[in-house]
């Protein structure tokens, strides 16, 4: 009987210390989601000139700043998930250095790339925008090889890809050729769904030429658009596609025509504004859509 007893009590005791550390388990894990919670991997939207970032940063809440060299950050929060837009200026160096800031410093789940663009492609007019399937960069040849008073035959120049090895590109065969940097799936995707949100042009999927180079000669651009496919060319986008590929950050270029030679499409810079608008709409759906980690 007493021994029955003392079993029941045992039993009870272990009952009672089992619930007590299932309920301390529980505690821990919602401490351990909300720790979480705050500590979320923000989105990276960038944008090399005031015209191209600023609009973007002004529709971001608690926003608050931060400079590294000429970089701004706006750091933020939309739709409660945190966001920070990077004005990084233009061009492929400061691409590249703004963006391997930020991810060491912000460590973010996804970056964008968006801005102004020149058309390569006839059929795209300004205020259309490019989503970047692809991203390459254009200023990554090999010219042939000529002797003194031979000349310059640009039309020759071969594609040359910088990250075929870690050997010689001049002399590695394997080198001849261009590099793409493929855009995330899953930004595309969300960036597909607000697809008709978007009303002052078309979108499409297509391929994003970068280098430091603006090219307003017809059949070069038209060169370009035969040899790369490309379907824009803008300064920045495989600089950033490079790097957020070194650190695994999923990227996509996103690029309205502000410009377009091969059409007759005047400079317009309300498209920087347009296109803004447009990401802001991708960005809102890619964080519905994301599962929480
Ligand atoms: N028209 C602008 C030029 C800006 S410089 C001005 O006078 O202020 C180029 C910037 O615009 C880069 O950030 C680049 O990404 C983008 N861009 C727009 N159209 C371009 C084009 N046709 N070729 C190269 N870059 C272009």
């Amino acid at each position: 009987m007493k021994n029955n007893m003392l079993k029941k009590y045992a039993l009870l005791g272990i009952i009672a210390l089992l619930l007590v550390s299932v309920l301390a388990g529980c505690n821990s894990t919602s401490k351990n989601e909300t720790v979480k919670e705050n500590d979320q991997r923000p989105i990276m939207i960038q944008g090399p000139m005031p015209i191209e970032a600023e609009k973007f940063a002004q529709k971001l809440e608690n926003v608050k700043e931060e400079k590294s060299g000429d970089f701004v950050f706006y750091i933020g929060t939309l739709d409660d998930y945190p966001v920070i837009v990077a004005k990084t200026g233009k061009g492929m160096e400061n691409t590249a250095a703004a963006t391997a800031v930020a991810i060491e410093k912000y460590n973010p789940v996804a970056i964008i790339n968006q801005g102004t663009s020149g058309g390569h492609d006839p059929n795209l007019n300004v205020f259309d925008i490019v989503l970047g399937k692809r991203t390459t960069n254009l200023g990554a040849l090999k010219t042939g090889d000529k002797g003194e008073n031979e000349g310059i035959d640009p039309t020759t120049w071969k594609p040359m890809d910088l990250m075929a090895s870690e050997g010689s590109a001049g002399e590695d065969p394997d080198a001849e050729k261009a590099r793409f940097y493929e855009g995330d799936k899953e930004l595309l995707t969300a960036a597909n769904a607000v697809k008709d949100k978007y009303s002052k042009g078309k979108i499409v999927e297509g391929t994003i030429g970068s280098a430091d180079v603006w090219n307003n000669e017809v059949d070069r651009i038209k060169w370009f658009h035969t040899k790369f496919g490309t379907s824009v060319e803008e300064m920045e986008g495989a600089a950033a596609a490079q790097i957020a590929k070194a650190y695994d950050v999923p990227f996509l270029g996103i690029r309205v025509l502000s410009n377009n030679k091969v059409n007759g499409g005047q400079y317009n810079p309300d498209t920087a504004t347009a296109c803004q608008e447009y990401v802001y709409e991708v960005v809102k759906q890619y964080i519905s859509a994301k599962p929480s980690e």
